[in-house]
């Protein structure tokens, strides 16, 4: 089969275009003739090599993705052959304490497709048949492959980490980010108070048509002082803070007392220092947050396309693979970017 893999962790200059070996099903998976996928940072963080794992090599990578089911396990009975379906990204045992609850993200074996097995950015991949979930209709293949990863984490940000309550007032770092895109069209759910950032002008139009109400261009405004002025002194009830390095400190300094803050992709690195004393001072709580449970896909996957809609910046042929990861390191985008295959 066709696929876009790496022989090395170099970044996205190591993509190459190929054939790899059809996947091979247990009685247990599903076969799915891919039709879309979408980049997500993480690929970045595996295909640099700076993923905390032993990444197999060669790598079909990707996580994300939607598609036609091409051939299904003798045990299986809940999928059928032509079946349009999004694949849910995690990969957990199913057995555990964590799994049955319903927390399978907090699984001691918990990863993701394109991780440390093979993942999408292929005419094929093979998936566990629990993973698989109807595609909705009037969703596209394409604008389908971008609710994964960015859905799940940010429902499960706001909705099972923060609590979010109707009318809260929600900062959400990085309006143009996949997730941010998600984050944002969430909270509009709850009726919330919308303060998000960008970097660029032109995402400020863009923000404001799927749902905020302030845009705070971060380069040139001091984030706290915008959102004390837009909040009238009362300041956030959660915060979003996906960036990491360069915006944590800020981004709780933006929280009122007893506010709550998510956190997870840290782009722009992952140490930060944090007074505790503020912490504590504040009542403030830290949660964080690798992706959402299985169930998340049930919980939203029924409000798209009319209450929630993938943001879609791009759509890129299979054979432009790599230029569709420069863009991602480009920072020029606004939604998701999307592979055909
Ligand atoms: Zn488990």
């Amino acid at each position: 089969m066709k696929a876009l893999y790496y022989n090395e962790l170099k970044g996205c200059t190591g993509i190459k275009i190929g054939e790899r070996p059809m996947p091979e099903i247990n009685e247990n998976e599903v076969l799915v003739r891919i039709k879309a996928f979408s980049l997500n940072h993480l690929d970045i963080w595996v295909m640099n090599g700076t993923y905390p794992a032993h990444i197999p090599l060669p790598h079909i990578f990707g996580s994300d993705a939607s598609g036609i089911v091409e051939k299904v396990g003798k045990l299986i009975q809940h999928i059928n052959l032509g079946d349009e379906v999004i694949i849910f990204p995690g990969v957990s045992c199913g057995h555990c304490m964590q799994c049955v609850k319903g927390h399978d993200n907090e699984c001691n074996s918990f990863s993701l497709l394109g991780v440390l097995c093979d993942g999408v950015s292929a005419e094929y991949a093979k998936v566990p048949a629990t993973s698989l979930f109807k595609k909705p209709e009037g969703l596209s293949f394409e604008e389908a492959a971008g609710i994964g990863i960015t859905y799940s984490t940010a429902w499960h940000s706001l909705v099972a980490r923060a609590g979010i309550r109707p009318g809260e007032t929600v900062l959400i770092q990085a309006a143009g980010s996949g997730v941010g895109t998600a984050l944002i069209q969430v909270a509009k759910l709850y009726s919330a108070v919308i303060i998000t950032t960008v970097g660029d002008e032109w995402k400020t139009a863009q923000a404001k048509a799927i749902g905020a109400d302030f845009v705070i261009h971060h380069s040139k405004e001091n984030l706290v002082e915008a959102v004390k002025r837009i909040t009238k002194g009362e300041l956030a009830d959660i915060v979003v803070d996906h960036v990491g390095a360069t915006t944590f400190n800020r981004s709780l300094s933006s929280l009122r007392r007893g506010g709550r803050a998510i956190t997870f992709g840290a782009t722009t690195g992952d140490e930060v220092s944090v007074s505790l004393r503020y912490l504590f001072g504040k009542n403030i709580a830290i949660h964080g947050v690798y992706m959402g449970p299985k169930s998340t896909f049930h919980e939203y996957l029924s409000l798209f396309p009319h209450k929630l809609k993938t943001v879609v910046d791009s759509v890129f042929e299979f054979e432009d693979g790599q230029k569709a990861y420069e863009k991602l390191l480009s920072r020029q985008f606004f939604g998701k970017i999307i592979v055909k295959v």
